[in-house]
């Protein structure tokens, strides 16, 4: 396997040419430039049903922002992420998986399978969900 730095530089530019050739899909989601489910939104973020669901219940909440990812600079984002949270927590109560039990995933950079970046937070629930995560 080629040296974790050359895979984190060929990443990092098959990244930029993408985003460069097609845009951030979830910023066009949000213009409603793409087409998705939209479960919930308001000034600071949106949540949607995500398009390949891992689980009987998948949505991600976005915020309007285009921040790349838990790597980028979040410094007086508290109360931002704290919403995401919270708006996550209340749709988990909405879809009925709150007793059950769901899963929250931020996936990080490429290795962690981060494949959006503009940041997301996953809900999965509606099945029994192993650990450790793949
Ligand atoms: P990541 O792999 O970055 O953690 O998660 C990105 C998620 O976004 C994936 O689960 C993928 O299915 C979802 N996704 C990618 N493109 C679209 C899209 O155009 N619409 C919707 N609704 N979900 C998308
Ligand atoms: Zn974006």
């Amino acid at each position: 396997m080629l040296p974790f730095a050359v895979r984190k530089f060929l990443y990092k530019g098959c990244q930029r040419v993408v985003t460069r050739m097609v845009g951030c899909v979830f910023c066009r989601i949000i213009a409603r430039q793409a087409k998705a489910t939209i479960l919930y939104e308001d000034d600071q973020c949106v949540a949607f049903e995500d398009v390949h669901p891992q689980a009987p219940v998948h949505f991600l909440v976005i915020p309007r922002k285009h921040i790349t990812s838990l790597n980028a600079g979040l410094s007086g984002e508290e109360l931002l992420l704290g919403h995401l949270l919270q708006v996550a927590s209340r749709l988990a109560k909405e879809k009925g998986i709150d007793g059950t039990g769901f899963r929250a995933v931020i996936n990080t950079n490429a290795e962690a399978g981060q494949t959006v970046f503009h940041l997301h937070v996953h809900i999965l629930g509606g099945r029994i969900m192993r650990w450790p995560p793949g």
